[in-house]
């Protein structure tokens, strides 16, 4: 069984789209951490095609924000008003899809999902510090987490924690991480829609267990078209800039 591992798509289907062609043939089940919506211009493109996917989902802090689960209080102007772009935009049948979102921890197909911390939806995790009580705590041996947009992880074993570099070279488009036994993993598969680690690139992984191994792709996407739709459609500027950016 070979599990598509999607993250943070923020409503960008040229991202998607691009991520799911190179992925091809090359999974069985998919799964999704959060964040299908908010930012990107194509809310109802990128919900539609989770539940076409039939992806194990659990909810974002941008999917809990559209519905109005949560306070927008937290988010930066550009953040908030996406967040109400979105809201007036999405269907009711995917609003009613996106607040029935359940919230992660949930563990599917030898994977535990979780969207930030592995006890908190909402909380970072960029540093070893941040990552040792999700290491410690999670249920599973294998735990992929979002919220970050970084493609990368920790490792953790005979009391050590590593920082695992996962993330494809510029001209490469794949990097593959060996599963040892008896270590404890958080990855994070990078993000479809809006990269923040420096590489523009959508990322995502494979996770193969039976071969025991996981493989981080980035892919290439046509972010002009992306932003051009993300203008016409009046989201703030800002958002759709840092596209190019990979920040
Ligand atoms: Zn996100």
């Amino acid at each position: 069984m070979r599990i598509l591992v999607l993250s943070d798509l923020h409503s960008n289907g040229t991202a998607l789209d691009a991520a799911l062609a190179a992925a091809q043939g090359r999974w069985d089940r998919a799964v999704c951490l959060g964040d299908v919506v908010g930012y990107g211009p194509d809310p109802n493109e990128a919900v539609a095609k989770i539940r076409e996917l039939g992806a194990a989902t659990i909810r974002g802090n941008h999917d809990k924000a559209v519905c109005d689960l949560v306070s927008v209080d937290d988010f930066n102007p550009a953040a908030r008003a996406a967040v109400d772009w979105t809201r007036a935009r999405l269907t009711p049948e995917n609003l009613d899809y996106l607040r029935a979102l359940p919230q992660g921890p949930l563990e599917t197909e030898g994977l535990v999902l979780v969207h930030g911390a592995f006890h908190d939806e909402d909380e970072y995790v960029f540093t070893p510090s941040q990552a040792l009580e999700s290491l410690l705590d999670s249920s599973g041996l294998i735990t992929f987490f979002g919220h970050t947009h970084h493609q990368g992880g920790f490792c953790f074993h005979d009391s050590q924690l590593e920082v695992l570099a996962l993330r494809p070279r510029d001209k490469e488009s794949l990097a593959a991480l060996r599963i040892e036994p008896a270590r404890r993993y958080l990855l994070n598969p990078g993000s479809i829609g809006q990269p923040r680690d420096a590489d523009p690139r959508a990322g995502f992984a494979i996770a193969d267990l039976a071969h025991g191994v996981i493989e981080f792709f980035r892919v290439p996407y046509d972010i002009a078209a992306v932003q051009a739709r993300m203008r016409a459609s009046g989201l703030p500027e800002a958002l759709a800039q840092r596209l190019a950016f990979g920040r």
